[in-house]
């Protein structure tokens, strides 16, 4: 068999091995396989992995590519998946002691329309609990570690999402983006991450965390990869009434037809207040400015905009998440879901369920979206929370008059190690540039731009568009990943 770089393998390039004949995806899955069992007692991205099961249906995959029946081109590769995006006879635990032994009996939207497409669910990948948390430690079951230092953490909450494709465990994966969930570990691990506008991918089958601000997305080794899972898995679902009725495909093709061209005409918006915010490291600040370089030689325009509102998300979305968070989660009552405490009476078994099965940090999300909501509460925290959203939307609106895309950095530093950010506060200021476009429904993607020259880490940068715009997203970062200094993220490992 063909030698294969397996951290820097994308879904174009395998198919078009599969494609020649070069290899099949047998071969595929097992160097996959043996990679996953050559790292990952050190990385730990994965919760589950069922060997026998991805091989049988890769073998059925070669079946089909040999009898010469019709196939989509990507049949036969592997798609990691996060552990709050069931697929049907597989473990959903969240990371979650709950949620343990719960098994689903279906697919969600996602995992179904990559079925269809021939692609191979494989594995399950670990997360904070719930999707809580920006660094992975808040899983109930492991800590997952960065794969270029494994010091540090791999980000969160889709840590194992992103470690699994930095590690080539995967060539992809999906992750679920809250508050940056996917955005934040993609520019810790050196890879992309794509968070679509809100309602652009069926949340049907996503274990909900907060309902309005939730989004499905893919982790990749490139942005035509972001493309190709977009163009699978988006589009509206009778299932999930708040998807949007369009199609949505093509992002593939206009990807592809990108070849390095200018960017002439593109205006590039630079928001003030992100490059003020308190806690931005020289190293982040570097690689945005490497990157402002790039897009300058390529002839784009950068102006200054204005995101005035941008100083109250943490809290805006810190009162909107819990209250969504603390109504979705009292489904789990160790009744209908997961472990069951028994005690004496219904209200001691929801008792020792909940308070048993839930980690610390979920605990404290529910009192606090509890206390919001409460009466005497809700008009001074969860209603006004919801006015400023509405103004942070607008500074959006406004800032897309004067620009054609934002640039900003992903986060305030490289990857933290692990244990750093004990002060739960501290941790929910590390998302402080990703959680505005929850709020707002807009669409970003975190681009690896730099490597820090001093840890060795990489470091990853932001273009947000406006809604429904993820044409112009993609192809204007495809035209960045094309042209940067640094061609190919890796990690030694
Ligand atoms: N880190 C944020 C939180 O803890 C965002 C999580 C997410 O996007 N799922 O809520």
């Amino acid at each position: 068999m063909m030698e294969l770089n397996l951290k820097t393998l994308t879904v174009h390039a395998a198919a078009d091995l599969l494609a020649s004949g070069e290899l099949t995806s047998v071969e595929l899955c097992q160097a996959y396989l043996d990679r996953i069992e050559d790292v990952d007692s050190e990385v730990k991205a994965f919760l589950k992995v069922d060997r026998e099961k991805i091989l049988a249906a890769a073998t059925a995959s070669d079946k089909r590519r040999a009898s010469g029946e019709e196939l989509s081109c990507y049949d036969g590769i592997p798609v990691g998946i996060k552990d709050c995006i069931v697929a049907a006879d597989e473990t959903c635990s969240c990371a979650s002691k709950l949620l343990e032994p719960v098994v689903s009996p279906y697919d969600s939207t996602v995992v179904s329309r990559f079925k269809a497409k021939g692609f191979i669910p494989a594995g399950r990948l670990n997360m904070d609990e719930f999707a809580m948390g920006s660094s992975c430690e808040n899983s109930a079951f492991q800590k997952t570690f960065n794969p270029w230092n494994l010091e540090c953490v791999p980000g969160g909450s889709s840590g194992g999402s992103a470690a699994c494709v930095a590690a080539g465990e995967m060539p992809i994966s999906l992750g679920s983006d809250t508050g940056g969930s996917i955005r934040q570990p993609a520019a810790f691990c050196g890879v992309v991450g794509l968070k679509p506008t809100y309602g652009r991918v069926s949340r049907y089958g996503l274990v909900a965390f907060a309902s309005s601000l939730d989004q499905i997305g893919p982790m990749s080794h490139d942005v035509l990869d972001a493309a190709i899972v977009l163009d699978t898995i988006g589009g509206g679902d009778e299932n999930d009434s708040t998807s949007l009725p369009m199609p949505c495909e093509g992002f593939a093709e206009a990807v592809k037809a990108v070849k390095g061209q200018d960017l002439q005409g593109v205006r590039v918006g630079l928001p003030k207040e992100y490059f003020e915010a308190e806690g931005l490291s020289d190293s982040v600040k570097s690689g945005v400015e490497k990157a402002v370089a790039t897009l300058k030689q390529l002839g784009a325009e950068i102006v200054e905009v204005s995101l005035p509102h941008t100083k109250y998300a943490v809290a805006v979305y810190y009162i909107i998440a819990t209250a969504e968070a603390s109504a979705n989660l009292a489904r789990f009552d160790g009744i209908r879901y997961g472990a069951r405490k028994e005690a004496d009476d219904l209200v001691a078994t929801y008792f020792k369920s909940r308070g048993a099965g839930f980690g610390e940090e979920v605990k404290r999300r529910i009192l606090l979206g509890t206390y919001v909501l409460s009466s005497g509460y809700y008009d001074a925290y969860y209603l006004r929370a919801q006015k400023v959203r509405t103004l942070i939307r607008r500074d959006f609106e406004q800032a897309s008059e004067k620009c054609d895309i934002i640039l900003t950095p992903v986060t305030p530093t490289p990857a933290f190690k692990l244990g750093e950010k004990s002060d739960p506060l501290q941790m929910y200021l590390s998302d402080i540039f990703t959680i505005a476009l929850n709020l707002s429904g807009n669409c970003g993607i975190s681009v690896p731009a730099d490597i820090c020259a001093e840890t060795g880490m990489p470091v990853g940068v932001q273009f947000i568009a406006p809604a429904l715009q993820e044409e112009k997203l993609l192809k204007i970062a495809r035209i960045f990943e094309l042209n940067r200094e640094i061609k190919e993220f890796a990690p030694e490992l």
